[in-house]
């Protein structure tokens, strides 16, 4: 993997061990959230947005611009972390919203985007990201669109526009695109715990080029020729292809379909892809696809489901047989709030279930541990 961006040791999730992150997870009272629309710009200005909630006395907007340079991808500061924007009320809010509007960086530049929300008692929460601006200089690669870490310490998506998207946006389907993967990241993906309270583990770009996907044999082909999609693995570890017209998903590897516009595919299919869930639907085939031999959320045999149902948190008398033909069982509830990767995927209301969150909490920890996707790779073979 060849190093594009190098951010500082200062990162909050880095020091932060599993345990202390499942605290901030639980105990969390002050929510800070950060984002900026629209996620990549070419020629115009960004806006900078944070809320949080809490006792919050105020919040500041700062940001960084770093010139990227387009043969070895390094990065140098043009200029220092400044103040752009202090949001403070005559009182305390209990939910303040900040933004700012950030004129036009230039071509070729990385900004560093903090949130910081003070509270009531001075305490404060940061948050902080980088995106690219302008033509991204590096031809071939994934344009940043929400960095947090190092690739090689984050979960790294890259989004990758099907044809058939590009012609429902037409005629100007690049900059129509731009405008809409904030939809996708934080309407979608941001709208689940799992990923949103974790979402300092990820890094997300989108791709230069579009990508098809052939539903019916669950197919993914990236660019013109074979070669374009090097540029991209030497930093995606999981590709997302995003269509508009309805169709059956699907996973392949690290490589996912899903209706840009469908929250309910977009999770489920990253479930396969970035943490290696199965599906706890009654599957007409298996194949390679059974139950893991790790912190699975499917069992093979009854005994398997009773015998880790306390290390799940709930009662084996919630195991059931998922798929009969190969004996697979599941403990995740159904119902309104049920679990996504199962029959309840589609509900209004379904989530990861307890045995899908065991997953992925193991998983985050592996990446803090500096596995972030290889095993996940591994274990879909
Ligand atoms: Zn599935």
């Amino acid at each position: 993997m060849r190093l594009y961006f190098v951010i500082p040791e200062s990162y909050l999730l880095r020091a932060l061990t599993v345990s202390g992150l499942l605290l901030l997870l639980a105990g969390c009272d002050t929510d800070l959230k950060t984002s900026h629309e629209p996620m990549h710009s070419i020629y115009n200005s960004v806006t900078l947005k944070a809320s949080a909630t809490g006792v919050i006395d105020r919040i500041e907007l700062r940001m960084k611009r770093f010139v990227i340079d387009p043969v070895d991808g390094s990065e140098t500061e043009e200029s220092p972390l400044f103040l752009v924007q202090i949001c403070d009320p005559v009182f305390p809010a209990s939910n303040l919203k900040c933004t700012y509007e950030a004129p036009w960086s230039g071509h070729g530049k990385m900004v560093e985007f903090e949130g910081r929300a003070i509270l009531w008692n001075g305490t404060t929460r940061t948050e902080t990201y980088r995106f690219a601006t302008g033509r991204y200089p590096i031809a071939g690669s994934p344009i940043p669109i929400r960095m947090n870490l190092n690739p090689l310490e984050a979960i790294d998506v890259v989004i990758v526009p099907d044809p058939d998207l590009m012609n429902d946006i037409y005629p100007y389907p690049w900059s129509s695109f731009r405008l809409i993967l904030d939809d996708l990241v934080d309407g979608i993906f941001f709208d689940y715990a799992a990923i949103r309270e974790w979402r300092g583990l990820y890094n997300f770009y989108y791709s230069p080029e579009t990508g098809e996907f052939d539903e019916f044999n669950c197919d993914f082909t990236y660019g013109d020729d074979v070669d374009d999609i090097d540029g991209i693995q030497v930093v995606a570890d999981t590709m997302v292809y995003a269509h508009s017209r309805e169709m059956w998903d699907c996973t392949n590897g690290t490589q996912f379909s899903t209706e840009i516009w469908y929250d309910k595919s977009a999770v489920h299919e990253l479930g396969h892809a970035v943490i290696g869930l199965r599906d706890e639907y009654n599957v007409a085939y298996v194949g390679i696809y059974g139950p893991q031999a790790t912190m699975g959320n499917t069992f093979q045999g009854k005994a398997a489901c009773v015998a880790e149902a306390p290390d799940i948190g709930l009662p084996a008398s919630y195991c059931v047989i998922a798929t009969p033909a190969y004996d697979i069982w599941r403990i995740d509830p159904t119902g309104p709030a049920g679990c996504i990767m199962g029959p309840s995927q589609h509900n209004e209301w379904s989530d990861f279930g307890p045995a899908c969150n065991r997953r992925i909490f193991w998983r985050y920890g592996k990446c803090l541990d500096g596995d972030c996707m290889s095993l996940v790779a591994l274990e879909a073979l």
